[in-house]
């Protein structure tokens, strides 16, 4: 029977709510049964402990069953409302005093002859033992003011009637701390949601594909919001977490199996380009580059779809690797492009390219839409639209007007700023172009198989010999004298020198170095040299002018924001300081660093910190002084913030995460993709009626994805 309230219940329909309640949770945007269950508990207090009262000890928190002997009001320096209470068959025992200060409507509550539970700290004042506002519950049923005006007018005071015990809310129990509602008590807040538990429909069906049928869903709510054990909170937690982790693994892999059937292009039918290249490269192609270009090779032969994730360590050659894809696609007479996050990694490819292609006949050309207006995407002039070639551009290239025709790859670089649905964007173009994705670091394992588990995946685990080695090391600010001989020391010898600061401008109340104060500060120290600016404010083409001197050696030291992060590479620049370093991100300090060690010389990164020991921020520095490894960087920063700080998650295209344990846990991870695919393999078309919902969902994203 589907008896009870429903998740889209209104509030103010309900008894136990009054209409004060019911506006103050209407404020906070709570309006049904619904969206007051699905507002979890921020903690959970365990107000089960209970010890005889002459155990009591100074600052103590203990919940006590008391009995109430006496109560009234007090003045001493303040007014307040004292019960003296003690064991209920003990009137000669310990006492308490419970007092509360400024809380009038206690007194209208509370009664001699009273039984209570209650919450609080216990304080030992001049030899009596206190509790200050004590959180408290009646532990008598409805009738026990009745009972007691009739006892005190003589007669006897009946025992309550047998099984009509109140259960507590409030203590007793472990009891949930919500998030305060602005004009709601903690209490009464509480006792709506146990009100709304109590009368909710038990067949409550889960939303959504229910992953758990054994788990009953109403029962979860329930354990969540009031679990009896401390374990049956983490339990509902789990299954709410499975729950999301499994649509989005089912969509990924809805997403592999579609792809899986895609009939696709033919891209590797000539390797003669992507010979030429590198037989005129300096250098050999590590073994990893190698075995990657051969796995990407594999997937481009094939007249299917390639969707390909490329991962490696900032500086171990991914740009290169993509390259040769892209050279093997124009050999097979198609357009390659490569999409990169900003206008300077865009330029900086379109060069790079232009120039390790120039005793090649291979066409190569920029298309952003940065510089002056949206014009900047008009085709190349002289060029047939679809005639084979190399294009670079930035996230404008996704959109149908500026899609090359043609198309037979697309790169997409630095994939972690684009999400999910851009991917999809370009993927579903008209010619089914074969993908490689690139990651700018390694990612954690869990977040591979989660957020690119359509993905087959390449990893380029080995770093070029040619590499100068990397010495990182924490100093603090305060003794920069003997680095400033350093810099000295390096920048006479030729070298360049990064300076990273975490804010543009001065801010009073953040106060962190910024770039442009150092530009001064550094003027300054090194009157003779010549320093650049560059942060995120410049225009593309200031930001194109300093960076340009700077590759050139026009400057020596580059005062800079993180916009140096991604990508910039300038083989001299042997030396980065790091202003602040404990503010930035793990991931994003290791992606810093590997704008130094691309030449012979050997680098230096010096992180400049005040954490001490032990401070937050303090242990990340120490995971960077430790290793190079960005896997293992990865997983510390993984480990270090949790999933959910680790993914912006609206640029990782997961949509809003409600449970971000699971991103962590790789059990859940497999149990759900196990579940996904075991649904796929029985029901492909998804038409079997117990999955309606799963069609809904993959069917939202699609349409989603192909609408531009
Ligand atoms: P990533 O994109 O992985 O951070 P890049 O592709 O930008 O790395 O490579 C960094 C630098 O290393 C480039 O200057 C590139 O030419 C050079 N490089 C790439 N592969 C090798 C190799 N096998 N040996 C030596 N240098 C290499
Ligand atoms: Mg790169």
């Amino acid at each position: 029977m589907n008896t009870g309230l429903q998740p889209d219940t209104a509030l103010n329909q309900l008894g136990f709510v009054s209409r004060r309640e019911a506006q103050a949770l209407e404020a906070a945007g709570i309006r049904t049964v619904g969206q007051l269950l699905r507002r979890l508990p921020r903690r959970y207090e365990d107000r089960r402990s209970s010890a005889p009262l002459h155990m009591l000890q100074n600052d103590e928190t203990v919940c006590v069953r008391v009995h109430v002997y006496s109560c009234g009001w007090r003045f001493s320096y303040r007014r307040y409302f004292e019960a003296s209470v003690g064991e209920e068959n003990d009137p000669h025992g310990t006492r308490l005093y419970l007092r509360w200060f400024n809380m009038p409507y206690v007194a209208k509550l509370l009664a001699t002859g009273m039984n209570l539970s209650i919450y609080g700290k216990v304080k030992l004042y001049g030899g009596k033992l206190t509790m200050a506002n004590p959180d408290f519950e009646i532990m008598d049923d409805e009738d026990a003011g009745r009972r007691l005006v009739e006892a005190a007018m003589g007669g006897t005071l009946m025992p309550p009637v047998e099984g009509k015990g109140i259960t507590p809310v409030h203590t007793g129990r472990i009891v949930p701390i919500y998030k305060g509602v602005g004009g709601l008590a903690a209490r009464s807040y509480r006792h709506i949601v146990w009100q709304v538990l109590q009368q909710l429909n038990r067949e409550l069906p889960a939303p959504g594909y229910d992953v758990a049928p054994a788990y009953p869903y109403w029962q979860a709510v329930r354990d969540v919001h009031f679990p009896a054990e401390q374990e049956h909170h983490q339990k509902a937690r789990l299954r709410f977490a499975l729950a999301e982790c499994f649509e989005q693994q089912f969509r990924v892999a809805w997403r592999r199996m579609r792809v899986q059937g895609t009939p696709g292009q033919v891209t590797a039918s000539c390797t003669a380009y992507m010979e030429e290249l590198l037989q005129s490269l300096p250098f050999r192609l590590t073994n990893a580059q190698l075995r990657c270009i051969d796995e990407i090779r594999h997937d481009m032969a094939c007249p299917r779809q390639m969707n390909r994730l490329l991962q490696g360590d900032v500086g171990s050659g991914k740009t290169l690797v993509a390259l040769c894809a892209m050279l093997m696609a124009v050999g097979s007479g198609k357009v390659a492009a490569m999409l990169a996050p900003t206008q300077i990694l865009a330029e900086q490819h379109y060069r790079n390219f232009c120039k390790l292609l120039a005793h090649t006949d291979v066409n190569v050309s920029l298309r952003t839409s940065d510089h002056s207006d949206d014009s900047g995407l008009i085709p190349d002039a002289g060029v047939a639209d679809d005639s084979p070639r190399i294009i670079v551009g930035t996230h404008a290239l996704l959109y149908k007007k500026h899609r090359p025709h043609n198309l037979g790859l697309a790169v997409i670089d630095e994939q972690h700023k684009f999400g999910v649905e851009q991917r999809e964007r370009f993927i579903a173009s008209g010619e089914n172009p074969d993908v490689l994705v690139m990651t700018a670091t390694p990612i954690p394992r869990t977040l591979t198989l989660t957020l690119y588990g359509d993905l087959e995946v390449s990893i380029i685990d080995e770093m070029p010999a040619n590499r100068g080695e990397i010495l990182t090391v924490l100093r603090n600010p305060a003794n920069m004298k003997r680095i400033i001989a350093f810099m000295t020391e390096q920048m006479d010898a030729g070298r360049q020198i990064y300076i990273v600061s975490p804010l543009v401008e001065e801010s009073d109340t953040r106060r962190q170095a910024s770039a442009t104060s150092e530009l001064t500060r550094w003027q300054e120290i090194f009157p003779q040299r010549r320093i650049g600016l560059l942060h995120g404010r410049l225009g593309a083409d200031e930001k194109e002018a300093v960076m340009l001197d700077f590759r050139q050696g026009d400057t020596d030291i580059l005062v800079a924001t993180t916009v140096v992060e991604v990508g910039v590479d300038v083989p001299n620049a042997n030396i980065m300081i790091i202003n602040d370093a404990d503010t930035f991100g793990l991931s994003q300090l290791h992606q810093l660093r590997g704008r130094i060690g691309r030449g012979e010389h050997k680098s230096y990164c010096i992180l400049l910190s005040k954490a001490k020991n032990g401070e937050s921020g303090r242990e990340k520095l120490d995971v960077l002084c430790r290793t190079l490894n960005g896997f293992e960087i990865a997983e510390e920063d993984f480990r270090l913030r949790g999933p959910g700080d680790v993914l912006g998650t609206a640029q990782s295209g997961l949509g809003a995460i409600e449970f971000p344990e699971w991103l962590a846990d790789m059990r859940l991870i497999h149990r759900a993709n196990r579940d996904a695919r075991a649904i796929l393999q029985t029901d492909p078309a998804l038409t079997m009626p117990e999955h309606a919902y799963l069609r809904q969902l993959v069917r939202y994203d699609e349409d989603g994805g192909v609408t531009c």
